[in-house]
């Protein structure tokens, strides 16, 4: 579930500590428009990168979020839209709903297949965001973020910085 996890006052020295494992070329997913990042440390059963600081045990994605400043709500979920578990970078990870996690992610409702379909449609005008949001019955963040991916619009809600340093 998307518990609040508790980041301590060391959290800076969290984020050099993540920093150093993630390798910032990884699978180049076609459809996408960028590669994803990857995680080399540790993996919990679910395949979610896991790391330990100051002796909580943090699952990786909610923390980059959180330690660059950007609050997770109870209920917020994290989304990728390259279906990568592992994968860190920013443009390929978005906040969404409980239903977008559902849809994105067991339903696997849309695959990077479709992303790369609805930029080029967007790209020439042929849909708008609402077209994204109606046909896979997702929400503004994560149609804003499918074409965001590729470069097509910046994205109004929060991401993380992948700026470590
Ligand atoms: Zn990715």
């Amino acid at each position: 579930m998307g518990h609040i996890q508790k980041i301590g006052v060391t959290g800076l020295g969290g984020l050099e500590r993540i920093k150093t494992y993630i390798i910032k070329t990884g699978d180049h997913i076609f459809g996408l428009a960028l590669p994803c990042w990857s995680w080399t440390g540790t993996i919990d059963d679910r395949n979610r990168p896991r790391i330990k600081i100051d002796g909580n045990v943090l699952i990786v994605r909610r923390a980059l979020y959180q330690l660059n400043g950007v609050p997770l709500e109870e209920g917020d979920k994290i989304i990728s839209l390259c279906r990568n578990k592992a994968c860190l970078r920013p443009e390929h990870l978005v906040i969404g709903t409980d239903r977008d996690a559902f849809l994105m992610g067991r339903m696997q409702c849309m695959g990077p297949g479709d992303i790369y379909v609805m930029q080029e449609m967007f790209k020439k005008g042929e849909i708008k965001l609402h077209h994204i949001e109606d046909c896979y019955d997702v929400t503004r963040p994560v149609a804003e973020a499918v074409v965001a991916e590729g470069g097509l619009i910046k994205r109004s809600l929060p991401m993380y910085s992948g700026q470590f340093s």
